[in-house]
């Protein structure tokens, strides 16, 4: 079945040489769901069914322009429950159930400028982000990747979207609940 919305309903070798070449350019920075497969797998078996989107409980999964599934923590977090990898029947979130991607903070966050803001930290139940004071009564939020599970809860709280994620390069194993 092609994915839905797209122009084709079967996966021709053309449609696989784009997800390779999608695969190559956009690995690092899409954030799937919890258990994709790697990026070129993923692309090559994910429909765009939305059966993970439906059965995501905190409502964080959507579609990108491309129509595969996508995460977005300004909807809320990820709680590791698994219901997106049980409701995926093609496979695509069929992978190893490690969760790469740690926060960090961009320059346009409100504290390191001297505006007294704490949203991301009063969010975080693991209590990942500290707090450097700076001059000026600036104060940077820093995040302990040791603690950091990749959650989400500190992005949507941020008023200015200064919270982004990357990519850890070792796995750290992820227990579901
Ligand atoms: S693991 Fe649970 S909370 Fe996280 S994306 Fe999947 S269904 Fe949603
Ligand atoms: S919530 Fe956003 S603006 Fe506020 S301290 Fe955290 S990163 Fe900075
Ligand atoms: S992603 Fe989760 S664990 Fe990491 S700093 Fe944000 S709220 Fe805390």
């Amino acid at each position: 079945m092609g994915r839905e919305g797209s122009e084709g309903a079967n996966m021709t070798s053309q449609d696989g040489r784009r997800a390779f070449l999608r695969g190559r350019f956009t690995a690092r920075s899409v954030m799937r769901p919890f258990g994709a497969l790697p990026p070129m797998e993923f692309e090559e078996a994910c429909t765009g069914c939305g059966d993970c989107s439906r059965a995501c409980p905190e409502n964080i999964i959507m579609k990108d322009s491309e129509g595969f599934a996508v995460i977005n923590f300004k909807k809320g977090e990820c709680t590791f429950c698994g219901d997106c990898i049980e409701a995926c029947e093609t496979g695509a979130l069929g992978g190893a159930q490690t969760w790469l991607w740690r926060a960090r903070v961009s320059e346009d966050c409100l504290s390191q400028k001297g505006v007294h803001c704490r949203a991301c930290q009063d969010y975080c139940d693991e209590q990942a982000i500290r707090f450097q004071l700076q001059t000026g009564g600036r104060a940077e939020p820093q995040f302990d990747l040791q603690s950091c599970t990749g959650c989400g809860a500190c992005a949507a709280p941020c008023p200015v979207n200064a919270i982004k994620f990357s990519q850890i390069s070792q796995p750290t194993e992820v227990s579901q609940c």
